[in-house]
């Protein structure tokens, strides 16, 4: 799952297929299946943690799922980062901008909602330590996320 990271990815925040993740208190960002495609294809799928910024906003905390798309019938993956950050208001059409760090557990499938909803909480504590340690806290300096032209885009 570490082969590829970190990665360095940037594109326009699209509809998702409104699973309600929003109602369920944990909002994703989900990129363009053009975005999707541009991934390794044999990036794990599963929970990540990394870094994000909304335009030329502020690097925040993620975390990132990767995961199949039910709306292709789960034949192609869907990419969907969660800022760990309260925004005033929605951001679809804007330039998401994230780093993927780390990986922290594969997909599962959960019985209930509130088992999936505590196993999100805990990713996302998981990803607040884990982007804490200094070695994760430098990307967030990276210049990828001060300079719009940045020459790393999808690692081209
Ligand atoms: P969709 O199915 O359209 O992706 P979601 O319920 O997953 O709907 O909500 C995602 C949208 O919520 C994002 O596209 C963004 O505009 C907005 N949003 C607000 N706060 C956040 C956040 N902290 N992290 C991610 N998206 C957020
Ligand atoms: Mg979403």
């Amino acid at each position: 799952a570490m082969r590829h990271l970190p990665y360095f990815c940037r594109g326009e925040v699209v509809k998702g297929f409104g699973r309600g993740s929003k109602e369920l208190g944990i909002p994703t960002a989900n990129f363009s299946e053009q975005v999707v495609e541009s991934f390794p294809s044999d990036i794990s799928t599963g929970i990540y943690y990394g870094w994000a910024c909304v335009g030329n906003g502020d690097v925040h905390k993620m975390v990132l799922s990767i995961g199949w798309n039910p709306f292709y019938k789960n034949i192609k993956k869907s990419v969907e980062t969660h800022i760990i950050h309260t925004f005033k208001e929605d951001f679809y059409g804007e330039i998401l901008s994230i780093v993927i760090i780390g990986y922290i557990r594969p997909e599962k499938n959960f019985d209930s909602l509130e088992a999936l909803i505590s196993a999100i909480q805990e990713d996302i504590e998981e990803a607040k330590r884990q982007l804490d340690l200094p070695e994760h806290l430098k990307l967030r300096e990276d210049n990828f996320f001060h300079l719009p032209e940045g020459k790393i885009l999808n690692n081209h």
